[in-house]
């Protein structure tokens, strides 16, 4: 897998001590009582274990499996809900996990319909953040790193399904063909 990387844009370290940062200011931040965590599949789950596991107090898991085509694949720009049920987060102050902020568009439709769904309030937590115009007004409450606009890969982001476990974020080599 190293050999396919061309550039190592964030090393596990560097990440470390981000999320040992972000946890402390979530925990700072974040209204006494139970947390709602919702992690965005599949791409936050390796950032999600990593942070919640610096956040000493109560909380809960969710998961949701969304699906957005870029575009213009098929319904260009559109966010799909893929799972069956919903969890019941009615009165919860959520946290939302994601990977990485790119149109905005996935935060932007997950949020609102969490709070849709009944949320107290939708509180939002990114890896990485690309630097660039954004389809939809959406900002982050917390974010790792700011990143030029380039496909990343690692530490839960992938290529064509590969390369999530690589412990750090960085850059693929172009197609040698
Ligand atoms: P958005 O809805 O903000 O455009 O995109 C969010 C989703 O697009 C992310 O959850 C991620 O799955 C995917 N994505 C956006 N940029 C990248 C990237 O540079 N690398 C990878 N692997 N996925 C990306
Ligand atoms: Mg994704």
């Amino acid at each position: 897998m190293r050999d396919d990387i061309e550039r190592i844009l964030i090393d596990e370290a560097v990440i470390e001590k981000r999320l040992d940062a972000i946890a402390k200011e979530i925990e700072r931040d974040f209204p006494e009582g139970p947390m709602l965590v919702i992690i965005l599949l599949k791409g936050a789950l390796v950032f999600a274990a990593d942070l919640l596991r610096r956040v000493p107090r109560p909380l809960e898991i969710e998961c949701l499996n969304v699906a957005s085509y870029h575009g213009g694949m098929e319904s260009s720009g559109k966010v799909n809900f893929l799972d069956r049920h919903f969890p019941d987060i009615r009165g919860r102050h959520v946290l939302l996990l994601d990977d990485i902020l790119d149109t905005g568009r996935t935060l932007h439709a997950v949020s609102n319909r969490l709070l849709e769904e009944g949320a107290l309030a939708v509180h939002t937590a990114v890896l990485l953040a690309k630097e660039k115009e954004r389809a939809e007004e959406v900002q982050a409450d917390y974010v790792g790193f700011e990143i030029g606009d380039e496909f990343v890969v690692g530490y839960g982001l992938d290529y064509k399904g590969r390369y999530r476990n690589l412990p750090y974020v960085g850059v693929l080599k172009p197609p040698s063909d």
